[in-house]
């Protein structure tokens, strides 16, 4: 049994009027979150929050109100309906307000049970670990740039300072039915994660990343630590990291 220590910390950045990014944690129930929303004006703040907000609802809905006399699902379909509650959320909202039309939020989400975490992703924010010193990513970005890397046309560097790499294929809000991209990840004590907005990796090449997370003193230090490299390098968008670190459930 493994239990999480988790921190996050949202930033502005140094080009944008408002911060569209939004994280949540649930320490309870081993749970975080983050959404970069989009939209005109500040919509994009409105989608993000009801997509972070929706999912910490019905995830801790799922895990502390489940009838004991019946099986619970397993964390990761509890992850993907609570994904999918929150692109209906956001849709719900956009029909009740039509002046919401185009808001949309990208997600990542980590749930951990056991020792296994559920990862569902819906656009280009993403989840990565650190296991004995080297980063690897989770998620695949579901942007046009992406699949270009996908088809051979582009290298990851190449896709992320593309002038296209803004153009995201998925997002909550969108259309009518979302697709989830879900995986189950082993985890292990002293595995790092983290979840981050696209305004952290188009600043920070993934070698940048995990030098920033190489020394960390604690978690709190190493996410101040990635947002004040990220707007060191000009912070043109908002960003967002969370990090978790995985413990030991007896000790302690
Ligand atoms: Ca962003």
């Amino acid at each position: 049994m493994f239990k999480m220590k988790a921190c996050g910390l949202s930033d502005v950045g140094l080009a944008r009027a408002h911060n569209e990014d939004c994280f949540g944690i649930e320490p309870e129930q081993n749970l975080a979150v983050v959404a970069d929303g989009m939209g005109g004006h500040s919509h994009g703040e409105v989608a993000s929050r009801i997509a972070v907000q929706s999912i910490r609802d019905s995830v801790v809905r799922s895990l502390t109100n489940h009838n004991s006399g019946a099986e619970r699902p397993p964390h990761t379909q509890i992850l993907e309906a609570a994904v999918r509650a929150a692109h209906q959320k956001v849709l719900g909202a956009i029909r009740e307000d039509g002046s919401l039309y185009g808001m949309g939020t990208t997600v990542v989400g980590f749930l951990l049970s056991g020792d296994v975490a559920a990862v569902a992703n819906v656009g280009d924010s993403r989840v990565y670990r650190v296991r004995d010193g080297s980063l690897e990513l989770l998620t695949q970005d579901h942007t046009w740039v992406n699949e270009q890397v996908v088809a051979g046309f582009l290298s990851a560097e190449q896709a992320r300072v593309h002038p296209l790499k803004n153009v995201i294929t998925r997002a909550l809000g969108g259309e009518t039915d979302v697709k989830i991209d879900l995986h189950e990840v082993d985890v292990r004590t002293g595995d790092l994660y983290l979840l981050c907005s696209d305004g952290l990796t188009t600043m920070l090449s993934d070698p940048d990343i995990q030098r920033a997370l190489f020394y960390h003193p604690n978690l709190e230090a190493a996410c101040r630590l990635l947002v004040d490299e990220a707007n060191a390098r000009g912070g043109l968008d908002n960003v967002t990291v969370v990090l978790i670190e995985i413990e030991d459930g007896q000790a302690s």
